[in-house]
């Protein structure tokens, strides 16, 4: 493989870690997942993208772990951030896996420790809307999978704002 680590004009050192990502984070399986090339060393297949930042630089770098480590000449939060993200995405494919109840009137529903979930088709819209407990989520989704997984981040949020029992 090219080592694409001398791209000119393009420092090495003194980037900045703005974000770490799961390209699947739309629950997507293998086949229609969209994988990132490293932008640093054309590495490919990124599943955990970390995006950089240089105040020398306009673009925001989009690279693999090993090059963020370089990068950034931090050797520990990189990797702590992507395993979080990685710890994320195998909480949400558990839960995706989860078998939903399908009511008479079409609505899908859950019951999963204490709580219950609730989907349901917009007669507006068409779109499916969620409900966590007693509480109507504001987004539509366009399919049943893509509203469960809106479920599951909105668990994740309760979760991270201490709100969830
Ligand atoms: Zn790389």
């Amino acid at each position: 493989m090219t080592n694409y680590w001398n791209i000119p004009g393009i420092p090495r050192k003194g980037w900045t870690s703005e974000n770490v990502y799961d390209v699947r984070s739309d629950g997507q399986s293998v086949e229609e997942t969209d994988y990132e090339v490293c932008m640093m060393c054309n590495n490919e297949r990124i599943r955990y993208v970390h995006e950089l930042s240089h105040p020398a630089v306009d673009e925001i770098f989009k690279v693999g772990c090993i090059c963020a480590e370089k990068m950034t000449e931090d050797y520990i939060n990189p990797q702590k951030r992507e395993n979080g993200v990685r710890n994320k995405s195998i909480r949400r494919s558990t839960f995706l896996k989860k078998v939903w109840d399908k009511s008479q009137k079409g609505n899908y529903t859950l019951s999963y420790r204490g709580h219950r979930f609730t989907i349901f088709k917009d007669k507006l819209s068409t779109k499916y809307k969620c409900v966590i407990d007693e509480q109507f989520g504001d987004h539509k989704f366009d399919t049943i999978d893509q509203a469960k997984n809106g479920i599951f981040e909105g668990i994740e949020y309760y979760k991270k704002k201490g709100l969830w029992k």
